[in-house]
């Protein structure tokens, strides 16, 4: 039998990658897990934990704003971009200590640095050779920028966002997705002119429900972000005290910095995978099945180095799973279905389960929508035309709700609580037959009566 160094070596210390290796040495495996960048991945240092530290800090401008309505005499405003980022890399440097932490009290043991696999059970790192059972993918991704003329010179992307040393007076952003629509928010609270510039004639995908989108779009408008629909940038230049982006339909616009929000890729290059044949798609994306198998049958992947559903609790989830089958005797998988999800934009996008139209494609007629579209109480002293909208979408033949969808302040905190009502299979009398807690937004999912469709 051959004796190997380990029986798990993990690649990428990121949410996955961590999640992992932490439990599959809590079922008792020999476990080790490279990073080369930073403990905790995107989620921790570039992505969700800073970005959702952004929000707040642009949530007080609206805050300030609202409470002289409620009385309150606030003074003269100003924000300190250098004191917030300063504080916001000291959280981050304590968050990167903890995930550190995790992993030494499980006894996992630590490689800071690139790691490259040169055979099915070998690993090389930092001139050290390693053998190991298994091996585990959790690389991740990183951010796409699209092959325009002056865009990978002069753009920026979420990994430097940041870190920007100012607040850019105005910003231009190209997308409209996740990331896209949540700068836009953060920026244009901040007090940034904020042009949004994409390519498809509504914000958001068809992953969103058609009535969110424009809602959310009307909502973002109203707070004065430019949006810029069916537009691609072609180019840009260096200008005097900025930019100059050159748009399709010949607008320009000067900006101070520009950022791309276009997508990420899979962190999938130069790590060894061709050498081995693994297979990969044609975005980059390792192919497993569903064991989170490779094609090459000791090497897994999880997380967004897959490409399935880029989201931080996925990838915990799909690497929890993955070792609770391997070395805790639990044959147990996620589902992909029912997935919530938000977009921390201003205001807030959260759903779960189908949009209207993904659940009209599966039952036909047999669907029924009921919709709020209202003027949270906070808003009303506040004098603050805001609005908040809501949908359910149910299946008339069994009743089930299908999809919950709602735009609106911490629709995320909100819909998290309704998607295990939706895991569990609840129907819209179970909906109708729950007490609302007044005087909540949230109360409006318990108590909607009236099919709108
Ligand atoms: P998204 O896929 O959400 O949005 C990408 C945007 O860029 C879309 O508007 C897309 O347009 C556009 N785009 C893509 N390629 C091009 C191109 N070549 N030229 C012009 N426009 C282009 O990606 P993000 O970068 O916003 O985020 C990446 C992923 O990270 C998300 O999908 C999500 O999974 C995750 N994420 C999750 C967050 C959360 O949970 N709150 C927050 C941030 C990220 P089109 O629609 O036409 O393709």
């Amino acid at each position: 039998m051959t004796t190997y160094d380990l029986d798990l070596f993990v690649i990428g210390a990121g949410s996955g990658g961590v999640r992992a290796a932490r439990i599959a040495a809590g079922h008792g495996a020999r476990v080790a897990i490279a990073e080369k960048q930073f403990y905790g991945g995107t989620c921790v240092n570039v992505g969700c934990v800073p970005k959702k530290l952004m929000t707040y800090a642009g949530r007080y401008a609206a805050h300030m704003e609202d409470a002289a309505g409620y009385g309150w005499n606030v003074g003269e405003r100003t924000h300190d971009w250098s004191i917030f980022i300063a504080n916001k890399n000291r959280e981050i440097e304590r968050l990167n200590g903890i995930y550190q932490d995790l992993l030494k009290k499980s006894g996992v043991q630590i490689h800071w640095g690139k790691a490259y696999i040169t055979d099915p059970h070998t690993i090389e790192i930092n001139d050290q050779t390693i053998t190991t059972e298994k091996i585990l993918i959790a690389t991740g991704g990183k951010p796409f920028i699209p092959d325009i003329p002056g865009a990978k010179e002069y753009g920026i992307t979420s990994d430097d966002v940041f870190y920007l040393p100012q607040r850019p007076e105005i910003i231009v952003i190209n997308g409209a997705g996740y990331i896209a629509l949540e700068f836009a928010g953060i920026f244009r609270q901040l007090g940034s002119d904020v042009h949004v510039i994409y390519r498809r004639d509504e914000i958001l995908n068809e992953g969103f429900d058609e009535d969110v989108r424009p809602f959310l779009h009307n909502e973002m408008s109203k707070k004065g972000i430019h949006f810029h629909p069916k537009t691609n940038i072609e180019q840009i230049e260096k200008a005097e005290h900025g930019l100059n982006v050159k748009l399709s339909g010949g607008k320009s616009i000067h900006t101070q910095q520009a950022l791309f929000a276009t997508g990420r890729k899979p962190n999938s290059a130069d790590i060894g995978l061709e050498n081995l044949g693994i297979k990969i798609n044609k975005n980059g994306a390792i192919e497993v099945d569903r064991d989170d198998q490779t094609n090459i049958e000791s090497i897994y992947a999880v997380g967004d180095v897959t490409d399935r559903i880029a989201l931080t609790p996925v990838a915990l989830a799909e690497g929890h799973a993955l070792v609770d089958r391997l070395y805790g005797q639990k044959k147990r998988y996620i589902s992909y279905d029912n997935v919530p999800s938000a977009v921390f934009s201003d205001p807030n996008v959260a759903q779960v389960g189908l949009t209207e139209a993904h659940a009209r494609a599966q039952y036909g007629d047999a669907v029924d929508i009921y919709t709020s579209n209202f003027r949270a109480m906070q808003m009303t002293l506040a004098g603050r035309d805001e609005r908040t909208f809501m949908k359910l979408i149910v299946h008339r033949d069994t009743d089930k709700v299908l999809g919950l969808h709602m735009v609106g302040t911490e629709a995320g905190e909100i819909v998290q609580g309704f998607s295990t009502a939706l895991i569990a299979g609840a129907t819209k009398t179970d909906f109708d037959n729950t007490i609302g807690i007044h005087p909540t937004a949230a109360e409006e999912f318990v108590t909607m009566r009236t099919k709108s469709a």
